[in-house]
Parts: C-alpha cells; sequence; structure tokens
C-alpha cells in the first residue's frame, strides 16, 4: 500500500484524535536533564505512524527557510545512511527542532535498564546484520564501522519530579503508542512493513516513488563506496528538494 500524497492528507485530516492520544502519553513520562551531548541524536529513531505524521505536520507548519534545510538533511540521510553515520536530520546547531514533539525513541533513550537496552541493542544488532546480508546479495559491501555502529548506553540522563519510570512504564507507554497508531489501519501496519517505520524514505518515496527511491539509493551507495564522490546525490537533491518542499506546500491546503 502507497502513501501517496491523497493518503498523507486523509491521514493528516483523520487523525487528530490520535495525535492528541500520542502528546498524552508522551506527557505521562517525567521531564528529563541531561547533558545534551547528542549521542542519542546519532540516527533518525524508527517511529511508529503516529509518530511520523506528528512530524509531517510539524514539517507542514515550520517556517518555509527551516524546513527546506531540514529537507535537504532528510535526503541526505536517506540515501546516505547505509554508509556514513549522519545525525537525525531533525538536530539543528546540537538542538532538536522538535524537541516537545519528539519521538518515543528520544523519550525513552537513557531510561531504560542497561539490561534491556543490551537487549534492544542486540535485536538492532540482528536487525542491520539481515540489512547487510541484503546489500550484500547486491554486490555491496556496507563499511563496517557504519554496520557496527550503536547507540551507546546513556547513564547521564536524570529524570526530574516525582513520576515513576522503569522498563514497565516505558513498555506500557510503548505498547499505547503502537495501540493508538494502530486505530490508524491498515495504514499502521503498512508504514512499518513497506518503508520500515522510516519516515525519512516516506517523504522520498512520496517525490520519487518507493521503487526508484529504492533503485536510486542503491546506485548513489554502490557510486559512493567506489569512488567516494557524491555528484550523483547532489544532483539528485537539487532535482527533488523543490518537489519535496512542494509536497509539504501542498498538505498545507
Ligand atoms: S528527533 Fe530530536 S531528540 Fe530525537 S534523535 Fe532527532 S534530534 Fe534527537
Amino acid at each position: 500500500m502507497t502513501f501517496s500524497r491523497e493518503v498523507i492528507r486523509e491521514l493528516l485530516a483523520g487523525s487528530t484524535k490520535q495525535r492528541l492520544a500520542l502528546k498524552e502519553t508522551y506527557a505521562q513520562l517525567p521531564s528529563t536533564r541531561c547533558r545534551r551531548r547528542t549521542h542519542c541524536c546519532s540516527l533518525l529513531p524508527e517511529m511508529s505512524l503516529v509518530e511520523a505524521l506528528t512530524a509531517v505536520q510539524l514539517l507542514v507548519d515550520m517556517v518555509p527557510g527551516q524546513r527546506r534545510q531540514l529537507s535537504s538533511r532528510m535526503i541526505h540521510y536517506f540515501f546516505l545512511n547505509p554508509v556514513e553515520i549522519l545525525m537525525c536530520p531533525f538536530l539543528e546547531n546540537q538542538e532538536c527542532l522538535i524537541y516537545q514533539d519528539r519521538f518515543l525513541g528520544c523519550r525513552a533513550y537513557g531510561l531504560w535498564s542497561k539490561g534491556y537496552y543490551q537487549q534492544q541493542a542486540e535485536h538492532s544488532r540482528q536487525a542491520k546484520g539481515l540489512s547487510q546480508e541484503q546489500w550484500q546479495r547486491l554486490g555491496v559491501s556496507l563499511p563496517q564501522a557504519v554496520v557496527d555502529f550503536h547507540l551507546p548506553y546513556c547513564p547521564y540522563v536524570e529524570v526530574e519530579g516525582e513520576v515513576p519510570v522503569d522498563d514497565e512504564h516505558l513498555l506500557h507507554a510503548s505498547d499505547t503508542i503502537e495501540a493508538i497508531s494502530g486505530q490508524l489501519a491498515p495504514w499502521h501496519d503498512s508504514f512499518r512493513q513497506r518503508y520500515l517505520s522510516d519516515l525519512s524514505f516516506l517523504l522520498v518515496s512520496n517525490v520519487l516513488g518507493s521503487q526508484e527511491a529504492i533503485q536510486l539509493k542503491f546506485e548513489i551507495v554502490r557510486d559512493f563506496l567506489s569512488n567516494g564522490k557524491k555528484e550523483r546525490l547532489a544532483k539528485i537533491v537539487e532535482d527533488i528538494f523543490d518537489k519535496l518542499d512542494d509536497f509539504f506546500e501542498d498538505l498545507k491546503s
């Protein structure tokens, strides 16, 4: 199932209740303080559909200059994340542009117990191993440093106030968000299965089409690994940049 522009427009219009419930779920998590080293922002987190729609609405409402810079980072992120550790596109000058609405993955980072975090890291390692095998079948060997990269466990996050938090609370929040997002069936599952819960893929696909986005990504990664050059990407960014901005403008109307 493809997330055409019309589908996204209808999902935005029809998900007000779910996006509000998402905010209420976030509000039950404690506020935190940290050293803002932004290690946790080394990746665009995986997210549920309701979180992705919240981010799309924020992009639609953003001032155009800021959105254009973010769109450029989002496009780069989509095409180059298999070969470089790129920071999350929402990070600008060491600040999160959507901090009040950041995803559950961002909020929970540093709050999980070390044991649970390591279990999740192991799942993520296995998923990356599978992805690496798929690239290898296409004749592409991804840089080992990127394949092996994992966000380290963060011991520096401090909880403010009296709201209790442990793995159980975080899992409950995660299940609640899944259930809220699941109300947007069948698109909730489609975002996970077809777009791998990746907002950058959803946005680039909307401009290029998902098959073409995948094909281009393969060619850019292959070219980059063979000659270290990004000219092709620069040309593509130039070509689709305005289209992505049109996409956001179009969703306003
Ligand atoms: S959304 Fe914000 S907090 Fe989350 S990874 Fe990106 S920049 Fe960091």
